[in-house]
């Protein structure tokens, strides 16, 4: 019997339907391959559906999604709405309300493609990024304060040094805190994530990426749970400071396998990974709960200097499609993805415009179609 999955889609806005029509395409001929049939289950939020009605993201959907395993997500934002109403209201609204605390990032450079590193090829470059996604200095909890006097600041923060320019109308400033916060069941589990990935990998080691040294109550935290999580596992840990781990996935990256980072780190060092591996149009992420409902999708935003163009590169979307793959349990179908993607990548003939080709969205999506 032919398994049938059902999987909720969101195209989103800008290049955000192109690239996910090119990642279904891919992903139902992997079903055709490998005996399942993908049937989608469309859902319309993004900039039209929101001018349109007012509605960013309806409590229904949230309560119907809630029955899946996986969504598939292309990208959302445009420039007819202001900037987060879209991303805070869909993006961030699934991510907490489904609680994925887990976002996968694999910096994994694929054959074919360069990296701006000299002398680096794909044997270099292969890191799997889990990178806390609902703690840490992202959870909203800041604020603003107005009118206190210089002096209590001062005194209190020992923030400003003598050259500090105050108004000397109003002899005012004005002050501004985000808080961070780490728990250690936050920290447990996305660190025990990290050492099963490692495991499932064949990889020897874990990185925990902190800032201990000059965060210690929050990051050493942190590191508790990284040591009582490790006892669990037969695979070692080092702890690497955020600015040092920096330099190294530059310097060099072949020393990292399995990284595990809070929230914040885990954002600027996965862009950097973007780099690494060839540019934002290649790299894929994933937003997981591994008991609930997880979210696939490029890492790149809508692109609307490209929308309608038909040129955007599909790969990331088809790559997370893999990513989406494995999570429901066909790995062997997202392995001939991840493989006939790296084909099509590395024959060069059908390339888009930012690797340099002249295809389409399109023809490419059917060039790793065909090589399925
Ligand atoms: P956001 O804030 O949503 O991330 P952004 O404009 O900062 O939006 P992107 O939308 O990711 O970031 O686009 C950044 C640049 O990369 C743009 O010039 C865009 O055209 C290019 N780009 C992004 N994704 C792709 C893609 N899949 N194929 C080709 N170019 C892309």
């Amino acid at each position: 019997m032919v398994s049938v999955y059902e999987i909720p889609v969101i195209e989103g806005d800008g290049i955000g339907p192109e690239v996910v029509s090119a990642g279904r395409q891919v992903l139902e001929a992997a079903g055709e391959a490998h005996g399942f049939d993908v049937q989608w289950r469309e859902f319309p939020f993004g900039a039209d559906h929101y001018l349109e009605t007012g509605e960013v993201l309806s409590d229904d959907a949230l309560a119907e999604l809630e029955n899946y395993d996986a969504i598939y997500f292309g990208s959302v934002g445009d420039p007819r709405v202001e900037p987060g109403v879209l991303e805070r209201g869909i993006v961030l609204r699934l991510r907490f309300a489904f609680d994925q605390y887990v976002n996968y990032r694999p910096v994994k450079l694929l054959d074919g493609i360069e990296t701006p590193l000299r002398n680096r090829g794909p044997e270099d470059i292969d890191i799997a990024v889990i990178r806390e996604n609902t703690e840490d200095f992202y959870i909203g909890l800041g604020g603003r304060v107005r009118g206190e006097s210089r002096e209590h600041h001062e005194l209190e923060r020992g923030l400003y040094d003598a050259s500090f320019d105050v108004d000397a109308e109003t002899d005012t400033e004005e002050l501004a805190y985000q808080l961070g916060v780490v728990s250690k069941p936050g920290s447990e589990r996305v660190v025990r994530y990290a050492f099963e990935t490692a495991r499932e990998r064949g990889d020897d080691r874990v990185a925990a990426v902190d800032k201990a040294n000059v965060m210690p109550d929050m990051y050493g935290l942190w590191r508790e749970a990284v040591e009582s999580v490790s006892e669990e596992y037969d695979i070692d840990h080092e702890f690497v400071y955020a600015d040092a781990a920096a330099m190294d996935f530059v310097r060099d990256p072949g020393r990292y396998q399995t990284v595990v980072t809070p929230n914040l780190f885990g954002d600027i060092l996965t862009d950097l990974g973007a780099m690494l591996q060839g540019g934002i149009g290649l790299c894929p992420g994933a937003n997981i709960n591994p008991d609930g409902v997880s979210l696939f999708e490029p890492m790149h935003g809508s692109a609307p200097d490209i929308a309608g163009e038909g040129v955007a590169n599909p790969t990331a979307t088809i790559w997370a499609g893999a990513l989406l793959l494995d999570h429901i349990g066909e790995p062997a179908a997202s392995e001939s993805v991840l493989d006939a993607l790296t084909n099509a990548l590395a024959d060069g003939s059908v390339l888009t415009p930012d690797l340099g080709g002249d295809a389409s969205t399109a023809e490419f999506a059917d060039a790793v179609s065909s090589k399925l």
